[in-house]
């Protein structure tokens, strides 16, 4: 049964805007062997915890390597569908969530029938770099519960409440049966139905763990990873004709959102398909010009590329007198030709 109770230690922690980012901790750093913790705004970089009112050694959990194992499988395998990965090395100094397994809650001056505690913040916001604890010495030697009641710390600090379903991994409730991140809306709340987070100014009236994990860390497998750009025409550091060609493609490993061409700061085209052809405006002023390419895959990942040529003089027409008010000229012809191009 669980009886992981949440702390709610408002602001404690340097928390992210709901909704704004992803949490930048998506890395969680499991810990078996106990470590130094000094009080202080949770921060796992540095080892600094609000739930400690002065400097302790933390007991480790008296586990065999294969429990271990099987614990951090099991971690693993509830978090599959998120964007995260654990570790049981200490990352140092890089975003994490520390994750300690051992002793009591006794240890830390809180309530013996504890089994696990984590900060959480009261406007349900995550908590970057906190670290988090579950109290073996309350749990049966049971790597399943183990990791349960683990996650469900780690998912406070994610900014989860405790909901009202008891196959659900933040849930208090009973269960029989195993407990995994379920895709629910669900009323908050230990044994009755309350809204989610603090009782004076609550976050939301349900909660989905699925949903706002999703939003909060992203799909695992999400990519990250930025798109391409080839540039077909015209080759780079080259003298070009007026009315010279832009060709540009870009490729992603997932699919390209959009690709735009601009210069000097305003946009010329922008399509979602995957290349761009564009004619540049044949009384362009002889000069340089140095155009931009932009992709931006699904999931936001942007490229850019510079293209610089040396537009040539046209035949009969003279690279002496032209203003750079022609090249303004130039432009706000362009932009009227082509207007449909613009988002
Ligand atoms: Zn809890």
């Amino acid at each position: 049964m669980a009886r992981a109770v949440l702390v709610a230690i408002s602001l404690m922690g340097t928390t992210t805007d709901v909704g704004a980012h992803r949490a930048e901790s998506r890395l969680i750093y499991l810990e078996r062997h106990g470590a130094s913790l000094r009080p202080g705004n949770n921060d796992a970089r540095v080892q600094t915890s609000s739930v400690v009112t002065h400097a302790i050694d933390t007991a480790g959990w008296d586990v065999s390597d294969e429990d271990w194992a099987t614990t951090m499988e099991c971690m693993s395998e509830l978090w599959a569908r998120f964007d995260v990965a654990f570790t049981d090395r200490d990352p140092g100094n890089v975003p994490h969530i520390e994750a300690l397994f051992g002793g009591s809650p006794t240890d830390f001056g809180l309530a013996s029938n504890l089994t696990g505690v984590s900060p959480f913040a009261s406007d349900c916001g995550v908590i970057e770099n906190s670290i988090v604890f579950t109290f073996t010495d309350k749990l049966p030697k049971d790597p399943r519960r183990v990791c349960e009641v683990m996650s469900q710390e780690i998912g406070h600090s994610y900014g989860l409440d405790h909901e009202l379903l008891a196959v659900e991994v933040m849930s208090q409730l009973p269960s029989g049966q195993l407990r995994s991140f379920q895709d629910q809306e669900v009323a908050c709340g230990e044994t009755t139905a309350r809204p989610c987070g603090s009782s004076t100014a609550p976050c939301r009236a349900t909660q989905n763990s699925v949903q706002l994990l999703r939003e909060r860390l992203g799909d695992f497998g999400g990519d990250d990873t930025a798109p391409a750009i080839i540039v077909a025409s015209p080759a780079p550091n080259t003298t070009v004709d007026p009315g010279f060609m832009v060709s540009v493609a870009a490729s992603d490993d997932v699919a390209v959102a959009s690709l735009t061409l601009s210069l000097s700061g305003t946009q010329l085209a922008t399509t979602s398909n995957p290349t761009l052809e564009w004619e540049t405006d044949p009384t362009l002023a002889p000069g340089h010009y140095t155009f931009r390419v932009e992709a931006i895959d699904t999931n936001g990942n942007l490229t850019d590329r510079d293209i610089v040529v040396e537009v040539a003089s046209s035949a009969g027409c003279s690279a002496t007198g032209h203003s750079s008010l022609g090249i303004a000229v130039a432009f706000v012809a362009l932009r009227r030709r082509r207007r449909t191009a613009y988002r």
